[in-house]
């Protein structure tokens, strides 16, 4: 590829909306452009990183003995409703009418249409098992769309459902994926630990995680100092980022004599109730201990919203306190703003609200401060409306007192906390599809069985961001070969000026090529320090710089993207760096 002929579009810019790394440097790099909350096009430059992961997920499924077919996006309400899930599947699922005002949705997931497609497919215990995936886009509604590609509404996945006559056969399986998705996060150059998705199962579990690590990721992995225990606890959807121990721990002191209740604070504050939730609690603290400043809504034993305040920032009729303001109020115990008023208000409009407020048992004052937020559909107090937003039951089952140094529930060694961001999931399904969709096959004897199912997950457009939340430095990507965009860049200094430099770049550009190293040719015309900058940025491996004086010494300057320096070596030589 000539990058002249080619768009790449990068930004000096730090763009302001994004809070993680990976996020800052796919904009910076071109690679996404947003359309919509959690809608991303997908440009020329990022479309090459993500089909060199999708391909190496089809390769690894491929040798797995999985087989690919391709299901549509958009799926029959009926379906849905054979399985129960049209109703409990909860706010996620976008629900769709055609013109003959029939139901459909789009697909978040497709064990209903995979489960359909087996009843009419398989007859006999002779077909399985079987493994069947597809690569291909979804759609959920996520309550809170962020990070870019990482938490978006539409993405790519790839899902796999297998199909067995008994448990043995789906328990073999379920092994096969599970080593499958270490050599595909492998391969890819991931450093990633699979965890048990439930922390209460130790060993045996059905359901696994495929977890990278970063300090960015939303999720909470508890894993054993001295065996291979590892559990992960899903802190994004409930409660606040942050180790679960803190959410816990401020969970207790809510349920301190001082808390105020809704009404109390009402009727200190003069507010119009509304409607108010049971309880009303905590925020999370960071990894250094910094207060998030992140609300959640807790009912009974179970958190049903998380509202993190910076996101309010949009609305025009309210101001948000600063975190110095906030410290000043409240002081500053660690992990805890004190009791959390949500109820319904009247603004000054005189139109209803939903107003939430943080009341230190100091300063009730402070309550004006912080009353925010407008209650419009969808928005950050979706979760209040039960059934609607979210079924009603467990967001979160249980809040665990975990804390880091407890013991390992195996006894052996003592409990460490990291944060991951789940890229994959396989789950032993059992028969709840089959059974609610009437699939059976004829076994050995001629009876018909139920089979068993596995359902198999990989976040295909998550893990590009995944990885550069490992991989990067001060400026810019540093990708991992197997997902790297090109694998070498040939740049030309001066190619409008110099025939013979521009030549011996193109020359050495088709032999790469040629040789099957995947290379560009920079032949933009920019200046050395913008290309180079681009191309740092970009994160290629491999930079090969064509220039006269190099020509005049028969060199090439080369630099690997991680190493410090440049070197000047022959044409052997570069060769010798693609063994
Ligand atoms: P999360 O806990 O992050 O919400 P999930 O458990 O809901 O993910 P699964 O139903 O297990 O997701 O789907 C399989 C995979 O799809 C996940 O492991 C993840 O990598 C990816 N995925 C899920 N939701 C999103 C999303 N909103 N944006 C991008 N990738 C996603
Ligand atoms: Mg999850
Ligand atoms: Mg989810
Ligand atoms: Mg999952």
């Amino acid at each position: 590829m000539r990058l002249s002929q080619f768009h790449l579009h990068t930004s000096k810019e730090t763009p302001a909306e994004a809070e993680i790394i990976s996020h800052k440097l796919m904009l910076k790099a071109g690679m996404i452009r947003k359309l919509a909350a959690g809608l991303y096009t997908w440009s020329p430059l990022g479309l090459r990183v993500l089909r060199k992961v999708e391909r190496a997920v089809r390769e690894e499924m491929d040798a797995s003995g999985a087989v690919e077919l391709l299901m549509p996006t958009i799926q029959p309400q009926g379906l849905w409703e054979e399985t129960g899930r049209w109703e409990k599947f909860g706010g996620q699922l976008l629900k769709i009418k055609d013109r003959k005002e029939a139901g459909y949705c789009y697909g978040p997931t497709a064990e209903e249409v995979i489960t359909d497609f087996a009843r009419q497919e398989l007859s006999s215990y002779k077909q399985l098992p079987v493994n069947f995936y597809n690569i291909q886009t979804k759609f959920r509604d996520e309550i809170r769309p962020r990070f870019g590609v990482m938490r978006a509404r539409e993405f790519l996945m790839k899902d796999a459902y297998s199909f067995h006559v008994d448990d043995e056969s789906l328990a073999a399986e379920y092994q096969n994926m599970y080593d499958t998705y270490g050599r595909i996060f492998t391969r890819l150059g991931l450093k990633f630990r699979a965890v048990a998705a439930d922390t209460g199962a130790i060993g045996g579990s059905a359901s696994h995680e495929f977890q990278v690590l970063a300090d960015s990721g939303e999720d909470a992995i508890f894993f054993s100092t001295g065996s291979d225990y590892a559990a992960n606890v899903e802190l994004a959807e409930a409660v606040a980022p942050g180790p679960r121990a803190a959410a816990a721990e401020a969970l207790r002191k809510v349920d301190t004599p001082t808390q105020k209740t809704c009404e109390d604070v009402a009727a200190l504050m003069g507010i119009d109730l509304q409607r108010t939730v049971k309880s009303v609690a905590v925020m999370g603290v960071d990894a250094d201990g910094n207060a998030r400043f992140v609300l959640a809504l807790v009912r009974g034993d179970h958190v049903v919203n998380e509202i993190k305040l910076s996101k309010l920032a949009g609305l025009a009729e309210y101001r948000l306190a600063t975190e110095a303001e906030i410290d000043a109020h409240l002081g500053s115990e660690p992990g805890f703003l004190g009791p959390v008023l949500v109820g319904g208000a009247k603004s000054a409009t005189g139109n209803p609200k939903q107003a939430i407020g943080i009341v230190a048992d100091r300063s009730v004052a402070a309550m004006a401060d912080f009353v925010v937020g407008a209650n419009e559909a969808g928005y950050h107090l979706a979760g209040v409306n039960w059934g609607r937003d979210l079924a009603e039951p467990d967001v979160v089952a249980d809040i665990r007192n975990v804390v880091e140094g407890d013991p390992s529930p195996d006894g052996r060694g003592t409990l460490a906390i990291a944060r991951g961001i789940e890229v994959g999931h396989v789950f032993a399904l059992g028969r709840k599809y089959s059974e609610a969709m009437k699939l059976t096959v004829l076994d050995a004897n001629g009876k018909a069985v139920m089979p068993a199912m596995g359902c198999y997950g990989i976040g295909v457009s998550r893990i590009v961001a995944a990885a550069i939340e490992q991989n990067f430095d001060a400026n810019g990507i540093v990708w991992p070969e197997a997902m790297a965009p090109w694998q070498a860049v040939v740049c030309v200094i001066n190619p409008k000026n110099d025939a013979a430099v521009t030549a011996a770049a193109d020359a050495l550009y088709r032999e790469l090529n040629a040789a099957g190293v995947e290379t560009a040719l920079d032949d933009r015309g920019l200046r050395p320090g913008a290309m180079f900058a681009d191309i740092e940025l970009i994160g290629i491996p491999h930079r090969i710089v064509v220039s006269e004086r190099g020509l005049a010494a028969g060199t090439f300057e080369y630099r690997h993207r991680r190493a410090s320096e440049a070197e000047n070596i022959d044409h052997a030589g570069v060769f010798a760096r693609f063994g």
